[in-house]
């Protein structure tokens, strides 16, 4: 069988990553891989043949694209769409569907979290993928608008829930996927330490409940220790060093993990880092990743009163907030806090102790995001409640270099004035240059993030 798995060109030649839970423009010279994608080779046989065309990795421009799409011989092909670029997305969905009128075609991305946009895509593919891990592709590939049946991991249907089973944990069994497909030198991760890497993912999903955030609709599914060693077996043989975990919050499957991380120590080599929830803490975790090759660890902190993200069915501790960034930097992890400026409830004093917390704790990056309606949030369900969204106008993003709203406290332009001033004062000073070279491990490692801090310069 033969596989195709597309993504368009950005607009303007952004770094636009495109998931099933999320989506977002890169803040600076990074693009992740493609996880879904990654993650359905991994449910090929191995004599399908699998087909790949990434207009954004490659930096495609609209005529390149076509010649490649033209090129491509799929039994089945699968497209992937962003809300952030959605009319440009859309458009590129047109011109690939016409070209394979005759073939199975599916769609996944965060934008079909949404209701309505779940129903005008239907009317135009086959389905929605909304869990790559139980995907059956054969099936995918033969039941095209059977829309009487039910396809394992594929929305057909607009109404209904997406997951019928709600935030309930899921194990499965899975194939390493096809990392050798995505080893594309567009991919570029922020935190590695080498320039080639890979994703591997343990879990999928999250079991947390954050509201302002489109994966908390996606309930938790669990690979097997033996599953993942396998995988990073595979990883290894392919002389591949770094990896970025791509779990939301890694560490949530003690069960997995525990043996996983013993074995990546005695068996591997490998540098790597990963999502952490504050309230998974526990120093002996934070010891075994230390000790598995983890030197940067990514937390939510959100806000600096992280009280108030009850509210919003985050229930962290700020004691949990600082006791990760004091265990982390006690054993020489990095860490990357993500700060989030405008939720609903917060007025720009609010959003200035953020700012002022950023600069106090012992962090080594600050990823400063805009409140955004994203599909499936909280967020966008009271936009949508008031009428401001339009549907079609999409193009909202955390990244705040499009679609900023602002709340009822505070404008949106003011909005976009603080994130600047917040990255301004976190990544200019001096002290925080000096811990950065510091902790800079190799001059490939220097490289890396000189790029990145000089992309994210520009984009500011
Ligand atoms: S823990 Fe992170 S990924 Fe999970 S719902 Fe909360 S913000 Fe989203």
């Amino acid at each position: 069988m033969n596989i195709a798995l597309i993504i368009p060109p950005s607009p303007g030649r952004t770094n636009i990553i495109r998931m099933i839970d999320c989506s977002h423009e890169a803040k600076a010279n990074y693009l992740w891989q493609p996880n879904d994608f990654m993650i359905i080779t991994s449910r090929a046989e191995p004599d399908d043949d699998v087909q790949f065309v990434d207009g954004t990795a490659d930096a495609l421009d609209n005529d390149q694209f076509l010649e490649l799409i033209d090129a491509v011989r799929g039994d089945l092909v699968i497209i992937a769409l962003s809300s952030v670029c959605w009319e440009s997305d859309y458009a590129y969905f047109l011109k690939v569907k016409e070209r394979f009128a005759a073939i199975p075609l599916y769609v996944l991305g965060d934008i079909f979290l949404e209701e309505a946009y779940r129903r005008h895509i239907l009317e135009h593919c086959d389905g929605i993928i909304v869990n790559p891990y139980v995907l059956d592709l054969r099936s995918l590939a033969t039941q095209r608008k059977d829309r009487t049946g039910r396809l394992s991991g594929v929305c057909i249907t607009a109404d209904g829930p997406l997951f019928p089973e709600g935030k309930r944990a899921v194990a499965v069994t899975s194939s390493p996927p096809r990392h050798e497909l995505f080893q594309k030198t567009g991919y570029r991760f922020p935190f590695a330490m080498h320039v080639r890497f890979t994703t591997v993912t343990t879990m999928w999903g999250c079991p947390f409940t954050c509201t302002y955030c489109s994966d908390s609709k996606f309930p938790p599914i669990l690979r097997s220790y033996e599953d993942v060693l396998r995988e990073l077996v595979h990883v290894a043989n392919l002389g591949i060093r770094e990896i970025f975990f791509a779990d939301k919050v890694f560490g949530f499957n003690r069960k997995s993990i525990d043996p996983l991380l013993a074995t990546m120590r005695e068996r591997f080599s490998f540098s790597w880092s990963c999502y952490f929830h504050p309230q998974l803490c526990d120093r002996n975790l934070l010891q075994d990743m230390k000790a598995a090759g983890c030197h940067t660890i990514i937390i939510g902190v959100d806000s600096a009163d992280v009280r108030s993200l009850k509210r919003y069915r985050r229930y962290t501790e700020r004691e949990q907030v600082e006791r990760v960034i004091a265990e982390a930097n006690d054993l020489r992890i990095d860490v990357c806090a993500d700060f989030i400026l405008g939720l609903e409830h917060e007025d720009e004093a609010d959003i200035l102790r953020t700012i002022e917390y950023a600069l106090e704790i012992p962090i080594d990056f600050a990823s400063f995001n805009i409140a955004a309606p994203l599909p499936g949030s909280d967020i966008r369900r009271s936009m949508n409640e008031a009428g401001v969204l339009k549907f079609g106008r999409e193009g909202f993003d955390t990244c705040g270099r499009s679609g900023i709203l602002g709340n009822r406290n505070i404008t949106a332009r003011r909005l976009r004035e603080l994130r600047k001033t917040a990255f301004r004062r976190f990544y200019l000073r001096p002290s925080y240059l000096l811990r950065r070279l510091r902790r800079t491990r190799s001059v490939e490692h220097l490289l890396i993030q000189v790029q990145e801090m000089i992309s994210m310069i520009r984009k500011i």
